[in-house]
C-alpha cells in the first residue's frame, strides 16, 4: 500500500524567525515538501531542510502569481504521492491567508491535515512598533479589516460602523488604499486628530513606521515612501508608539550583518545578533570534512599512551577527534593520561560539552600564544599530539620544532569552500545594503571571496574579524576591518556595537 501523505498548514509568523511557533518549526524540519509564500521570512526559509522539495508559490505583484486553484492542486498531488507536505504562509494561515480554501480540496479528497496557527502580523506588527492593540485607558476592542480593494478600486468597508464602535482598527493589505481609508473614516465622523500609524516590514530588522493622525498620515506615508508589506493602525493606542518603542531602540536595529560561519556553528552568533536587533544574512562559506581513511591518525590512536599532551585548535577539531575515537572503538577515557591544551574559549567550550576540561588555554587566543604557553609548560621528554586541520597555522609546529619539543602534527579534517556562487548577495553588497560581514577564521575570508563573482567590490562593507590572522586575510583582499579585542563571539559583538553606536547617538 502506498504511504499516506499529510498536509500541515503552518503560519510562519510575521517575519521575525523567533515568532515561528515550536510546532511550526518541527513541521518544517520533518517535511518532504514545503510550499511557501513570499511573506515567509528569509531566515525561516533558511530552516528548510536541504533534502526537502521547495516550491515557491510566492505572489510577486509584477509577476504572474501561481493561481490559488493550482496551489490547492499541488498540495493534493504531493499528499497523494505519500509526502509530508508543509504549506507555509505568512502570519497566521487563516487570517486573510486563504488557508480555508486550501483545506477544502484536501477535505474533499480525504487527505489528513493539521493546522498550526501562526502569530499574525495584525497583532505582532503593532506590538513591535510599541502599540498595544487594546489598552484599558483607550479602547476595549480591536477590529482587523482588509484594505484590499476589489477590481475597480472600490473598498467595501462600513466606515460608519467602525467609527461607532470606537475600537482600534488594523487594516491589512492597505498600502494602496490607506488614503481612501483615512478619508472614509473622517467622513464617517472620526476626529481628524485621532492617532494613526503605518508600519512597514514589521518585526523585521528593517521595520519602519510613520505615526501621525488620520488627517496627516497620508502625507507622511508618501514622504516616507512606505511600501508593502505594511499595516495601517488607527486608534488612540497609536499615541503610545514613541514611549513603547522598544524594537527600534535595539542597539543593532537597522544593521545588516552577513554570517559566514559553517552552518553547524553559526547558531550562537546568529542568535545573539538577532537579540541585538540586527538583520542576519546567513551565508556559510566553509564546511569541514573529516579526513578518512587516515593512517597517521590510526597510528597515533593506536599508540596514544606515548603522548603526554593533546593539542586542539578549533571546535571542529574537537568534534572530529570524538568521531575518530568512536570509529576506533575508543572513548574519552583513552585520553585520561594526557593534559589537554586548546587555542581558545570556543575550543574549550566544545571540549567541556563532551565532559572534558582543558588544562591550558592561552591568554590570547592564537597559535603563537598557544605555542609559547606549551613551550613553557612542557616537561623534558614529554611528547605532544596535535590534531588539527589539513592546512593549519604554520607557527605552532614551527615554534615547537625550534624549541626541540617532540610532537606529531596529524591532520584530521579539511576545509571545503562554498561551492555555489551568489549573485544575490553580490547585488546586495553592491547596493550597499550590507553593513558588516563577520569572519571567524582566515578560511571564512577565503571562502567568502571565492564564492562571489569576480570584480566584487570588497570595500563596501566592514569586515568584522575574530582575531589578527583573520584580519590579515581580510586586509589582503582590500576589506576595511574591525577586530575583536579577544577571539570570542562576545568580543566580536562588543566591537560591532561599538562601531554602530556612533551612528545612532
Ligand atoms: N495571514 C497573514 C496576512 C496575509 S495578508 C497574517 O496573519 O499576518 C498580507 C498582509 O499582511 C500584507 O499586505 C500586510 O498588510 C500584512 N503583513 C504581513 N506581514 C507583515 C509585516 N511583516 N509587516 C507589515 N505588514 C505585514
Amino acid at each position: 500500500m502506498a504511504q499516506v501523505g499529510h498536509v500541515t498548514l503552518v503560519g510562519a509568523g510575521p517575519g521575525d524567525p523567533g515568532l515561528l511557533t515550536v510546532k511550526g518549526r518541527q513541521a518544517i524540519l520533518d517535511a518532504d515538501v514545503i510550499v511557501y509564500d513570499r511573506l515567509v521570512g528569509a531566515e525561516i526559509l533558511a530552516l528548510m531542510p536541504q533534502t526537502a522539495e521547495w516550491i515557491d508559490v510566492g505572489k510577486k505583484s509584477n509577476h504572474h502569481p501561481v493561481p490559488q486553484q493550482r496551489i490547492n492542486e499541488i498540495l493534493l498531488e504531493k499528499a497523494k504521492e505519500g509526502k509530508q507536505v508543509v504549506r507555509l504562509k505568512g502570519g497566521d494561515c487563516f487570517l486573510f491567508g486563504r488557508g480555508g480554501e486550501e483545506l477544502e480540496l484536501l477535505a474533499q479528497n480525504g487527505i489528513d491535515f493539521t493546522v498550526v496557527p501562526g502569530v499574525t502580523s495584525a497583532l505582532a506588527v503593532p506590538a513591535y512598533a510599541g502599540i498595544p492593540v487594546t489598552h484599558r485607558d483607550f479602547t476595549s476592542s480591536v477590529h482587523i479589516i482588509t484594505g484590499h480593494a476589489k477590481a475597480g478600486g472600490e473598498l467595501h468597508i462600513d466606515f460608519d460602523a467602525l467609527v461607532r464602535h470606537g475600537g482600534t482598527l488594523v487594516f491589512l493589505m492597505s498600502v494602496a488604499s490607506a488614503p481612501m481609508i483615512l478619508q472614509g473614516l473622517m467622513q464617517a465622523g472620526m476626529p481628524a486628530d485621532m492617532p494613526a500609524a503605518m508600519i512597514e516590514r514589521g518585526t523585521l530588522p528593517r521595520q519602519r513606521k510613520a505615526v501621525a493622525t488620520v488627517a496627516t498620515l497620508t502625507e507622511k506615508i508618501q514622504q516616507a515612501g512606505i511600501s508593502s508589506p505594511a499595516i495601517l493602525i488607527v486608534g488612540a493606542v497609536c499615541s503610545l508608539s514613541d514611549a513603547f518603542d522598544w524594537y527600534d531602540r535595539l542597539p543593532l536595529h537597522g544593521v545588516t550583518v552577513v554570517v559566514t560561519r559553517p552552518r553547524a556553528r553559526a547558531g550562537t552568533l546568529t542568535e545573539k545578533l538577532h537579540r541585538l536587533g540586527a538583520e542576519v544574512i546567513s551565508y556559510p562559506c566553509i564546511e569541514t570534512e573529516i579526513i578518512w581513511p587516515n593512517m597517521p591518525v590510526v597510528e597515533a590512536l593506536a599508540s596514544i599512551d606515548q603522548y603526554h599532551w593533546l593539542v586542539l585548535t578549533s571546535p571542529a577539531g574537537v568534534d572530529t577527534m570524538m568521531r575518530l575515537l568512536d570509529a576506533a572503538e575508543m572513548d574519552a577515557r583513552s585520553l585520561a593520561h594526557m593534559k589537554i591544551a586548546v587555542i581558545g574559549a570556543g575550543t574549550a567550550k566544545a571540549l567541556k560539552e563532551r565532559g572534558l576540561r582543558a588544562d591550558y588555554i592561552p591568554q590570547v587566543y592564537d597559535s603563537v600564544h598557544l605555542a609559547e604557553g606549551l613551550i613553557r609548560l612542557v616537561q623534558e621528554g614529554e611528547r605532544m599530539l596535535l590534531l588539527r586541520a589539513e592546512i593549519g597555522a604554520p607557527e605552532l609546529p614551527q615554534m615547537l620544532t625550534e624549541a626541540c619539543i617532540s610532537f606529531d602534527d596529524v591532520a584530521i579534517y579539511r576545509t571545503i569552500y562554498r561551492s555555489e556562487r551568489s549573485e544575490e548577495l553580490a547585488e546586495r553588497l553592491e547596493r550597499g545594503e550590507v553593513d558588516d560581514v563577520t569572519f571567524t577564521s582566515a578560511s571564512t575570508v577565503h571562502g567568502f571571496v571565492e564564492s562571489l563573482p569576480e570584480g566584487t567590490d570588497f570595500t563596501k562593507f566592514t569586515a568584522l574579524c575574530i582575531g589578527p590572522s583573520t584580519e590579515k586575510a581580510a586586509k589582503a583582499v582590500g576589506m576595511k576591518t574591525i577586530t575583536a579585542a579577544n577571539a570570542t563571539i562576545d568580543a566580536m559583538l562588543d566591537t560591532l556595537q561599538e562601531e554602530h553606536s556612533h551612528e545612532f547617538n
